[in-house]
């Protein structure tokens, strides 16, 4: 450890990316303030991102696997929906993490400032503290961890609780007949998913002609069977022209080549159509922080801005827009400050859609390597020849391994099917620690699991996988 571990640091906002940095600082020895206006910290992710939405999944699955039982031979009558029950649960979950993490907080003697944070200059904070008062505060290093909030569309922006954002639907006011969702990314769908779940008849439009633009097509197509079976429509090519309140709903015109019903009424409207950096942080023009283009502000490898005593972190310096990498480089940043060798290059970062079924990616995807002219060999496993998947009766899944075809080295994966987000992890592994065809099929995989499909796909890239017959040419 270096003399830098002594240093007074500040962490502006406390979600995944803000609180790991303070907790490592904290660890190293730094003493720390960690500034957020929740009263505990845990940021979007945890009060009106990640965990909520998957608190709701889980309910919608359960619902879900509840109507599919009769084909097994079990009937369950139609659920009642307690949405106040519902929503308490939802809370329960968050409350319980958001104050464990205040807990760990407390413990570590971190000073946790339930405020805003604005800067006086590069190294002095105000902060206006949520119960009244304001003071400067200065430190040797400040960390910028302020995360992003939903985009909005000026022309979709109606004041009325019939228009929802993320964070308005995760507070399930109420079931509505039917939903819009506008947007076919991944908080769109995952969202969409909870209320077709709980009665809702949703439809989605998109404006692009897929669903989760930048995802393998792939990896897609499985779960746009079955969305097509859970939503009432999924619009694409199609943009949404404007939007009006009357007595029965929103109004939404449509527009697009495909559209066949110009104009439709919904109980509610969801707009996901992306989120926007907090990067417009008060005073930031007094310190030598650069904010790039799309607002993100500007880092290099070791997360620094382009003020030295200020680092910045998550979802405010660029995509993936995703918690675990927030983290990842919180810790990063706090190792650079101080003092280690490190940069954050990581070879792969996992994403997940926690639809039904999910679907996880990681390191190279097929798109990627077409769009850079770059040679792969794609090794496929489909789920109906997995026996996990049989008994668990989901066989639309598929598993795909994506390979240099010299080297043999695993270099992306790609998972659609029930439980993909816990399995994309051995593909981070596989990735990260540069193993081969050989190695992912050589290593023994328990059965009957889900996971068997990951070693399978690499027996498929020689030709020899145990459940998939190649006739030989
Ligand atoms: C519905 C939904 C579902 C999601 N699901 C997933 C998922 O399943 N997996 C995943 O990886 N990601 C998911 N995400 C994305 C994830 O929430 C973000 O990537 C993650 O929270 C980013 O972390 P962060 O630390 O950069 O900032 P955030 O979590 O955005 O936290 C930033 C904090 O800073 C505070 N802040 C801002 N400005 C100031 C200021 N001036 N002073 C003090 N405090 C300030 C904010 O109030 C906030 O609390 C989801 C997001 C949404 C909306």
């Amino acid at each position: 450890m270096t003399d830098d571990s002594n240093l007074k640091i500040a962490v502006v906002g406390a979600g995944p990316g803000g609180y790991a940095a303070a907790f490592l600082a904290a660890d190293l020895g730094m003493k720390v303030t960690l500034i957020d206006q929740e009263l505990n910290p845990g940021g979007v992710c945890l009060y009106r991102g990640c965990i909520p939405s998957k608190a709701l999944l889980h309910v919608a699955k359960l619902i879900d696997e509840a109507h599919q039982a009769k084909n097994w031979g079990v009937e369950y009558s139609d659920p009642k929906i307690d949405v106040a029950r519902l929503r308490s649960w939802k809370q329960g979950v968050v409350q319980k993490l958001t104050g464990g993490l205040g807990q760990l907080s407390k413990q570590r003697k971190i000073e946790y400032i339930q405020g805003r944070a604005a800067f006086e200059n590069s190294s002095t904070l105000r902060v206006s503290r949520a119960n009244g008062g304001e003071e400067s505060l200065t430190y040797d290093r400040i960390v910028i961890a302020t995360g992003s909030r939903p985009a909005v569309i000026p022309s979709l922006k109606l004041d009325t609780p019939r228009m929802m954002n993320s964070t308005s639907a995760l507070d399930v006011a109420d079931v509505p007949k039917t939903l819009l969702v506008i947007g076919g990314g991944y908080i769109g769908l995952e969202l969409g998913t909870v209320y077709a779940a709980l009665g809702t008849r949703v439809s989605v439009v998109e404006m692009l002609p897929g669903l989760l633009p930048g995802a393998d097509r792939d990896l897609v197509l499985p779960l746009h069977k079955r969305t097509e079976k859970i939503f009432d429509s999924i619009l694409l090519n199609t943009t949404v022209k404007s939007v009006k309140e009357e007595s029965g709903g929103i109004r939404v015109t449509f527009d697009g080549p495909e559209v066949k019903e110009r104009e439709k009424v919904f109980e509610k409207v969801l707009v996901s159509v992306g989120r926007k950096p907090n990067s417009e942080i008060p005073g930031l023009e007094k310190t030598q922080v650069k904010v790039g283009q799309r607002g993100f502000i500007q880092v290099n490898h070791q997360l620094q801005t382009d003020d030295s005593a200020i680092y910045a972190i998550g979802d405010v310096v660029g995509e993936p827009m995703l918690a675990h990498k927030a983290s990842h480089e919180g810790r990063t940043a706090v190792e650079a400050i101080a003092g280690h060798k490190v940069a954050f290059e990581p070879n792969a970062i996992p994403a997940v859609v926690f639809t039904d079924p999910e679907i996880a990616w990681c390191g190279l995807t097929e798109t990627q390597a077409q769009k850079e002219g770059r040679e792969i060999k794609v090794a496929r496993f489909p789920w109906a020849a997995s026996g996990r998947a049989m008994t668990l009766d989901r066989t639309e899944g598929v598993t795909k391994l994506i390979f240099d075809p010299e080297s043999e080295r695993v270099l992306g994966v790609g998972i659609t099917g029930v439980g993909a987000g816990e399995m994309i992890s051995e593909g981070v592994l596989a990735i990260e620690m540069a193993a081969t065809a050989t190695d992912v099929a050589l290593s023994i995989h328990p059965h009957p699991t889900l996971s068997e499909t990951i070693m399978e796909s690499a027996e498929v890239f020689f030709g020899t996988s145990t459940h998939v017959y190649r006739p030989k040419r």
